[in-house]
């Protein structure tokens, strides 16, 4: 270092821009920063460039911005120079991240920490290197908040007063601040922990306090030669991470807010005045303001003072930042051209030795550097190189790596299409098998039947083969009306998926044919039933031909027994007398005629007997009749309970059914009714759909006005420019008309360059309208869900909505669709942003007052100026009293609307109760109907 390096160097400024955080990508934000390979710098739109010290892009890790920004500090610290690294930035842009504001020792061996952490671990680390010397380490923690000094480190209750006081010779000093002596690294890391917890304790939300205080972290470092009691070094290290630098009107503070923010707008405000004062060289020599607030006096000998000065500028690299960026970035610029003065903090008595001692010192090293050489320092263009080709390859590979997911993804899609497709044929087949199963059931039904029939002429009486033709003729009809009702059963049942099982058509289905099955077995009993009884008839007719037979048999019976029991007597008196007249030969010829008379009598009981029997046979024949017509009454009788029970089972599942069926009608009437106050719903949704599209394209079209009005403007403006130095030397008649069509372009220039800020925040919050919407509908298509109605939509109608089949395809059109829109967005917004880059110029701010030079031309302008005012209110007032006449006016269309709607209503609900009505009398008008018939 030479002793010009030593009086006078700049404070150094990095920038540094972290990554686009998941919210801004989200939103649909682009990057708006380009980064220039190799070269500090970074370039804001098209051409807007800023050079710093170092630029770090969004891929920078932490180390490396310690490693190339802050560690030279650190050296610095150690030779005796103070040195103040200050995070400077919107809120959000990374400040405390880079600084290591939240930093907890779990962090120790993360890479994410910030420049706090590093600081005290290096400390440390430089201390044990030096053994021969001893070291006393202080740190402080405070937040300036509200334009008072909050002690971090203070955990009592009754805090004392914190004032700041500066002495000549130790510069400025906070008395009443704690500080505290530390040890060991892992002491200062509790400082740390300890301060940051009270941040975050002192506020409810810490964020929204953390963005509007300043934080400083101090350390200060005495270093001492062993045995050396005059060799005292001192030197203090502020880390300082800043309250937010947005400008205020953006967070629309107010009451309490509002003086809050204006007290740390105090702070950065006065901080950016140093800045300007100690780095416009114009106005060297000037007073500094530094004691227009805290931050400034703390930092007095930070800035244009005694110190080793960095500053992070943090960004954002997002283009709804781009103004904040810019501020920042201007900032930075400014700051950048203080100059500061270091010098080592030593005991006064002791710097002429120190001095010749260092020099020695210094001579050494450099005698050391001369003897071994020094190391090459490394360019950076060759890894560079490398890196881009990296990446290029990489992001083929991404892209492939990609491609490769789609593709397989959309494979696994079909595989499983397939499988549903197999389970579904499976479904089906093994119904038709089962249906199968029972046809063939009913096939050996038949068989059986037929076998029976068999049997039956074998066994009945051949009279009763008519009957059994008969029935066989039913059986084939039943059988006929059996298949037609398994085919429809089979039918049925295949058409309807495997989930509508209980779904009313089904249940319809289930009881016709539970009606069709209950109304054939009662054909079919009624028939047999027909049949018994006609054969009971027939047989009782039999009977009653047989009756006076009987009757006729008995008596025969009767009277044949009776002759045969007269004829038996007269046999025996024959054989007696017979017996007599052996002894009388006498009487040989009468015997003779007695014996005739006797075989007879024989011949004609044993004729007698025969009869006899076959009359009992044929009595027995009778009465085997008789108790088969008893059974068959019974079975008749069996038969007709049967036949009651199973009309009674009929009706009541009629009535069953009949009640389902009105449930159901109810229910569809109810969901009829859902479905149409749905439609009305998504009509409703459509129409405000609509207004929002236009109020898009109106926005968007604004755009495009404001943007080509700020072109002409800017071209006007560059016109009149050049017009001027034309005219400049006119004489004083053209002085009026000069500055008048100068300042109008001025004003006009300003008017438009406000009115496109105003249009790019609206196109901004479309973007994140579209992004948000682009994402909800990316989760819909994953999930595969259909759209919910309170999804906002735009492109969506609602006949795509109804066809559900393509809904898909619709979905990824829109996602295509909004996406484009928004590129178109994210385009105009840039061109809008460039513009107003532009046309908001620090240079041309300073210019516009540099062309009134003369009184004369000040008056003028005066004049023109004030005639403007006087017109735009003028203006502004007709145009207020306009709109109290339309806000009249629209408050009574929107009652004469409120009360047209309420009409409606009542109508249509009075008009929907009688369609209910209705609707259920039609139906109960079926229902009689179908049960009657
Ligand atoms: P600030 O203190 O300026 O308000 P923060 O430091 O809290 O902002 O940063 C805001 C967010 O951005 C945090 O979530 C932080 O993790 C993230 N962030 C900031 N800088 C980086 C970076 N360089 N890399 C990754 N994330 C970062
Ligand atoms: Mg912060």
């Amino acid at each position: 270092m030479t002793k010009e390096d030593e009086k006078v160097i700049p404070v150094r400024v990095v920038m540094r821009c972290r990554p686009l955080v998941s919210k801004e990508i989200n939103e649909g934000c682009q990057c708006c920063l380009t980064f220039v390979p190799g070269e500090p710098q970074v370039i804001v739109g098209n051409d807007k460039a800023f050079t710093y010290d170092y630029v770090f892009d969004p891929t920078t890790e932490q180390e490396e911005v310690f490693n190339t920004a802050v560690s030279p500090l650190l050296s610095g610290l150690f030779r005796g120079y103070n040195a103040t690294v200050l995070a400077y930035g919107q809120t959000g842009s990374g400040k405390t991240f880079s600084m290591g504001g939240t930093y907890t020792s779990e962090q120790e061996n993360e890479s994410t920490v910030g420049v706090i952490p590093r600081v005290i671990r290096r400390i440390f680390q430089e201390k044990s290197k030096c053994a021969d010397c001893e070291f006393l380490l202080v740190v402080s923690y405070l937040e300036i908040y509200n334009e008072e000094i909050l002690d971090l480190l203070c955990t009592s209750k009754d805090k004392p007063i914190i004032s700041i006081r500066e002495d000549p010779k130790d510069g400025i000093k906070i008395v009443g601040l704690t500080e505290k002596e530390v040890f060991t690294a892992h002491e200062m890391v509790g400082c740390l922990e300890l301060g940051n917890s009270a941040r975050t304790v002192g506020s409810t939300a810490m964020n929204a306090a953390s963005s509007r205080s300043h934080a400083i972290f101090t350390i200060s470092l005495e270093q001492r030669r062993k045995g050396d009691k005059s060799d005292v070094m001192v030197s203090k290290l502020h880390l300082v991470d800043l309250a937010g630098s947005e400008r205020q009107k953006k967070t629309k503070a107010e009451g309490d807010r509002l003086k809050e923010g204006i007290s740390i707008n105090r702070g950065l405000l006065s901080l950016g005045n140093v800045i300007s004062a100690l780095g416009d060289e114009s106005k060297k020599g000037s007073f500094v303001p530094y004691r227009d607030s805290k931050l400034t006096r703390l930092l007095q000998d930070s800035l244009g003072g005694n110190s080793h000065t960095l500053m992070i500028a943090c960004v954002s690299p997002a283009d709804s930042n781009i103004e904040e960026t810019i501020n920042t970035l201007r900032y930075a610029d400014r700051a950048r051209k203080i100059k500061n003065k270091p010098i080592l903090n030593v005991d006064p008595r002791a710097v002429e030795m120190k001095r010749l001692r260092q020099q020695v010192q210094e001579l050494q090293v450099m005698l050391l550097h001369a003897r071994g050489g020094v190391a090459p320092v490394l360019t950076g263009s060759e890894p560079a190189e490398n890196v881009s080709n990296i990446l290029e390859q990489n992001r083929c590979l991404q892209g492939e790596n990609s491609k490769l997911s789609r593709e397989l993804s959309e494979a696994v899609g079909q595989t499983a299409l397939m499988f549903e497709r197999i389970i579904m044929m499976e479904q089906i087949n093994e119904k038709l098998q089962s249906k199968l199963e029972e046809l063939r059931q009913h096939a050996a039904c038949k068989v059986d039947l037929q076998k029976m029939v068999e049997t039956l002429e074998d066994q009945e009486l051949k009279e009763n083969i008519e009957v059994i033709r008969n029935l066989q003729q039913l059986i084939l009809e039943l059988q006929t009306v059996s298949n037609s009702v398994c085919l429809s059963e089979a039918a049925t049942e295949m058409c309807a998926d495997p989930q509508a099982k209980d779904s009313p058509e089904a249940y319809t289905a289930q009881h016709a044919l539970r009606q069709a099955q209950m109304s054939k077995e009662l054909i079919e009993l009624n028939n047999v039933l027909a049949l018994k009884e006609a054969f009971v008839k027939k047989m009782c007719q039999n009977d009653h031909h047989l009756e006076p037979m009987q009757t006729e048999y008995q008596e025969n019976i009767q009277s044949l027994q009776a002759s045969v029991g007269s004829l038996q007597k007269e046999k025996e008196d024959l054989i007696q007398a017979l017996q007599s007249a052996k002894k009388d030969t006498n009487q040989a010829k009468l015997s003779e005629q007695r014996r005739k008379r006797l075989q007879e009598l024989e011949g004609q009981i044993t004729e007698l007997k025969k009869k006899l029997q076959d009359q009992s046979k044929l009595l027995k024949l009778k009465e085997s009749s008789v108790r088969s017509l008893a059974k068959l009454n019974q079975e008749i009788q069996a038969m007709k309970s049967q036949r009651v029970q199973l009309m009674r089972q009929m009706k009541e599942d009629s009535e069953k059914f009949r009640l389902w069926k009105q449930k159901k009608d109810k229910e569809v009437l109810q969901l009829k009714e859902k479905d149409r106050k749905r439609q009305y719903e998504m009509l409703k949704l459509e129409r405000d759909f609509q207004k929002q599209a236009s109020v898009l394209r109106r926005k968007t079209e604004e755009a495009a006005a404001a943007n080509k009005r700020l072109k002409d403007a800017l071209q006007k403006r560059s016109e009149v420019a050049e017009k001027r130095k034309e005219v400049q030397n006119r004489g004083a008649e053209g002085v009026s008309s000069r500055i008048k069509n100068w300042l109008l372009n001025e004003v006009e220039v300003l008017v438009s360059t406000e009115e496109a800020r105003r249009h790019l925040q609206d196109l901004l919050e479309d973007r994140k309208m579209l992004a948000e919407e682009i994402s909800q509908l990316r989760q819909q298509m994953e999930a595969g869900e259909r759209p919910v109605a309170k999804v906002r939509r735009r492109t969506l109608t609602i006949a795509e909505l109804e066809g559900q089949g393509e809904l898909e395809a619709s979905i990824s059109k829109q996602v295509e669709s909004l996406e484009t829109e928004m590129g178109l967005r994210s385009a105009q917004i840039a061109d809008l942003q460039q513009k107003v880059l532009d046309a908001d110029n620090d240079g041309r701010i300073k210019q516009r007052w540099d062309s009134i030079t003369t009184i004369v031309e000040a008056k003028s302008a005066l004049k023109i100026l004030m005639a403007e005012v006087v017109a735009s209110k003028v203006a502004n007032a007709k145009l207020e009293s306009e709109l109290k006449q339309e806000k009249a006016n629209l408050l009574d269309m929107q009652k004469i609307l409120c009360d047209e709607r309420k009409l409606m209503s009542s109508m249509d609900m009075e008009h929907q109760s009688q369609l209910v009505e209705m609707e259920q009398r039609h139906q109960e008008k079926v229902c009689f109907h179908k049960s009657s018939s």
